[in-house]
């Protein structure tokens, strides 16, 4: 699966995405991602300007059509095909979006090519949405000052969803038992001042019905 990531500032990513899970993902091959440094798609050669003010007054900049149209263009162009019939999923990063969630990612996952735009300042100039099939999509319910950690969220959940890419060790668990089981790990008995802080019984029973029936009666998550 390939993301391609649209952003100002490509920077960002290099060491999250190097590193642990989604690093071993990308060499194993079952991780692609690409980056769109959105300033060389500026028609501003000499400055790479990629923003302007907002029609109709106001503070802040918005990203501009031209830079994000050539971007996309590049981004799909290997999905489109004789047919002219574009594959890829194009995903706007926007707080007013769709909420992203576990469900969502497992959805994604299944797509060959996510194009992910990360926006800045204002926002992105809304014509966007007229000129392509986008999805509006939030992390969460609150503003960031730009799209590229939204980015990096969508890029881990939905790479874990991607058969191979978890180990063993890190196998999708919240698949069986639902989200936020409580875990455990040795000492057996924590001594903390003067108190025992001790690991629950049955997961020392090796039971594994009665701890498949604790982990399920104490999950918290969506996949319950
Ligand atoms: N005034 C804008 C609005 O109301 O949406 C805020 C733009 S925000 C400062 C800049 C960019 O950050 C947005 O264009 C979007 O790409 C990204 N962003 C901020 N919060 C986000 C969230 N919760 N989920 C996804 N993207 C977000």
């Amino acid at each position: 699966m390939t993301f391609h990531i649209i952003t100002l500032f490509p920077e960002v990513f290099g060491a999250y995405f190097r590193e642990s899970i989604i690093g071993k993902a990308i060499k194993k091959r079952l991780v692609k991602i690409k980056f769109y440094d959105l300033k060389e798609f500026s028609i501003d050669k000499k400055h790479r300007k990629v923003d302007d003010r907002v029609y109709g007054g106001g503070p802040g900049m918005v990203l501009g059509i031209e830079p994000l149209v050539r971007a996309i263009n590049k981004a799909t162009a290997r999905q489109t095909g004789l047919g002219g019939k574009r594959q890829a999923k194009i995903i706007l990063l926007s707080a007013g979006g769709r909420q992203f969630d576990n469900k969502y990612a497992q959805e994604l996952s299944k797509h060959k090519d996510v194009v992910l735009i990360a926006g800045r300042y204002e926002g992105v100039d809304e014509r966007i949405k007229k000129l392509y099939s986008v999805e509006e999509v939030s992390v969460g319910p609150y503003v960031l000052t730009g799209g590229e950690v939204p980015a990096m969220v969508i890029v881990d959940a939905v790479s874990r969803q991607i058969k191979g890419v978890l180990g063993k060790e890190e196998s999708i668990e919240e698949k069986r038992y639902g989200i936020g089981v409580p875990v455990y790990t040795r000492p057996e008995i924590f001594k903390h001042k003067g108190r025992n802080y001790r690991v629950p019984k049955v997961l020392l029973s090796g039971n594994h019905q009665k701890i498949d029936t604790w982990r399920k009666k104490n999950s918290k998550g969506l996949n319950k």
